[in-house]
C-alpha cells in the first residue's frame, strides 16, 4: 500500500512536470524537457547520428534503471501511461481484456526501429509515447481547426484506443514499453529472473525485428525520394530525407523559438508535423541556438551562435522592381536590419538611381530583411 502510494506520488509529479514543460508558455531551453529522458528516442537518435549530446546521457541514465527495474519508465515516469490510465473503462468486460493473444508489437518495432536507426533512419521514433505526449500540446498554439486536429491527433488515437482498449498501446504496442521488456529479456537471458513473456525466443524476435528494420531502412530513401516538399527547414538541420526520419514530431523547437517562426507542417506526406520556417512575423535570430538545444533527436543538430552565419537556412532574393529605391524614395531597411552584411546599397553601372543587392555567399536566409521591407520585395527560398 506503502509503495503504490509512492509510485502514485512520484507518476503525478512527474506528470505535472511533463505538462507543465510541454505546455507553450515560452520556457525557451528547457521546453519539452522531458523528452529527453526517454531511453527509445536517445538510442534511436544515437544509433543515427553516430554521435551524442550530453543530454542524451538523461535517457541512459534510465535505460540503467530499467536494468534493475521491470518497466520502470513506465512505473514512475511515463507521462502518456500516467494519462491514459486516468481514461475510464468503456465497460467491466475490458478490465478482463489482457491481449495475451495479440504479440507483443512494440519489442518487434524497438528492434526494427533500433536496427533502421544503425542504417541511419530510425524508423519509428515518431511513436515515442513522450514525443507523441509533447506533441499533442502543440495543437495549442494552432489557429485552425484542422492543424488543431492534425497536430493532437496522436494523443487523441491514444486516449481513444485505451477507451476502447484498455492497456492495449502500454501493455502491447508501446516501442518504449518494447525496449524495457527487451532490457528484461537480456538480463533474464543467464535465467536470474523470469523473462517477460515464457514462450517467446529472443532470438527469434531479434532476428525478425532486425530484419525488418534493415530492409525498411534500406528502402526508405528510395520511398520518400522525390517526394520532398520544398521547405524552409531551422538551422543545422539534417538532410530533408533523414529529417523526416528522425524527426519526433515532438514539437518542442516550435514552443522554444523565441521569433515563433517555426510552424508545423500540416502537409500530408512524409514531412507531416516536422518543423519548417514561415517568416510571417519574425526572423531566425543571430543569437539564438534555441530549437538545437531542445531537440531531443538530433534532426535539427546542435550548434553554437558564433557558427551562425555558417549556417544556411535558405537564399534572399530581391525583385528591385518593386524597392522603395526605384521610385527615388529613400530605404535601406534590408542594409541596416541584416547582420551578417550580406546587403549593399549601390549605384547600377551606368544608371543614376541606386538599388539593394544581396551577397548570395554571406546570405544566410535568415529572413530580417524579408520582415522588414515595406514593399515586400524580398523573398526566402
Ligand atoms: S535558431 Fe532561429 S529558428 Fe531556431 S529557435 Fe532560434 S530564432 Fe527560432
Ligand atoms: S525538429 Fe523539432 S519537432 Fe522534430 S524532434 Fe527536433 S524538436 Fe522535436
Ligand atoms: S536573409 Fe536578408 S537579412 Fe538575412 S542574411 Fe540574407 S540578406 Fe541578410
Amino acid at each position: 500500500m506503502f509503495i503504490s502510494a509512492k509510485r502514485n506520488t512520484i507518476r503525478y509529479f512527474s506528470l505535472s512536470v511533463a505538462i507543465l514543460l510541454a505546455m507553450p508558455f515560452g520556457w525557451g531551453k528547457i521546453s519539452g524537457f522531458t523528452n529527453w529522458i526517454s531511453p527509445f528516442i536517445m538510442l534511436n537518435s544515437v544509433f543515427a547520428l553516430k554521435s551524442l549530446v550530453l543530454l542524451n546521457g538523461l535517457g541512459f541514465v534510465i535505460l540503467i534503471a530499467t536494468w534493475f527495474k521491470k518497466r520502470f519508465f513506465c512505473r514512475y515516469l511515463c507521462p502518456t501511461g500516467c494519462m491514459l490510465d486516468r481514461i475510464p473503462k468503456r465497460n467491466n468486460l475490458a478490465n478482463k481484456h489482457s491481449f495475451r493473444n495479440i504479440p507483443l508489437i512494440g519489442k518487434l518495432l524497438a528492434i526494427s526501429s533500433l536496427t533502421g536507426a544503425i542504417f541511419g533512419f530510425p524508423l519509428f521514433i515518431f511513436l515515442d509515447p513522450v514525443a507523441i505526449f509533447n506533441g499533442f500540446f502543440n495543437s495549442l498554439i494552432q489557429v485552425s481547426l484542422y492543424s488543431f486536429l492534425i497536430s493532437g491527433a496522436g494523443f487523441l488515437l491514444l486516449l481513444i484506443i485505451q477507451w476502447i482498449w484498455p492497456g492495449l498501446w502500454c501493455k502491447r504496442i508501446c516501442p518504449l514499453g518494447g525496449l524495457q521488456l527487451l532490457v528484461w529479456d537480456v538480463k533474464s537471458l543467464p535465467k536470474r529472473v523470469k523473462p517477460t513473456t515464457g514462450k517467446e525466443n529472443l532470438g527469434r524476435r531479434l532476428f525478425i525485428g532486425s530484419a525488418v528494420g534493415a530492409a525498411a531502412a534500406i528502402a526508405y530513401p528510395f520511398v520518400v525520394i522525390g517526394k520532398e516538399v520544398s521547405i524552409i527547414r531551422p538551422p543545422a538541420s539534417v538532410t530533408p530525407i533523414d529529417f523526416y526520419a528522425l524527426c519526433t514530431r515532438c514539437g518542442s523547437c516550435l514552443k522554444a523559438c523565441p521569433t515563433k517562426i517555426l510552424k508545423q507542417d500540416t502537409r500530408f506526406g512524409a514531412g507531416l508535423l516536422t518543423p519548417e520556417v514561415k517568416f510571417e512575423n519574425g526572423y531566425c535570430l543571430e543569437t539564438c541556438n534555441a530549437c538545437s538545444v531542445v531537440c531531443p533527436s538530433g534532426a535539427i543538430t546542435l550548434f553554437d551562435v558564433d557558427a551562425k552565419s555558417q549556417l544556411i537556412i535558405g537564399k534572399a532574393t530581391l525583385k528591385t522592381t518593386d524597392c522603395l529605391l526605384s521610385f527615388q524614395k529613400e530605404c535601406d531597411r534590408c542594409k541596416v536590419v541584416c547582420a551578417y552584411k550580406a546587403v549593399f546599397i549601390k549605384a547600377k553601372d551606368n544608371e543614376s538611381i541606386v538599388l539593394p543587392e544581396i551577397d548570395p555567399v554571406k546570405c544566410v536566409g535568415c529572413g530580417a530583411c524579408k520582415i522588414v521591407c515595406p514593399k515586400n520585395c524580398i523573398s526566402i527560398n
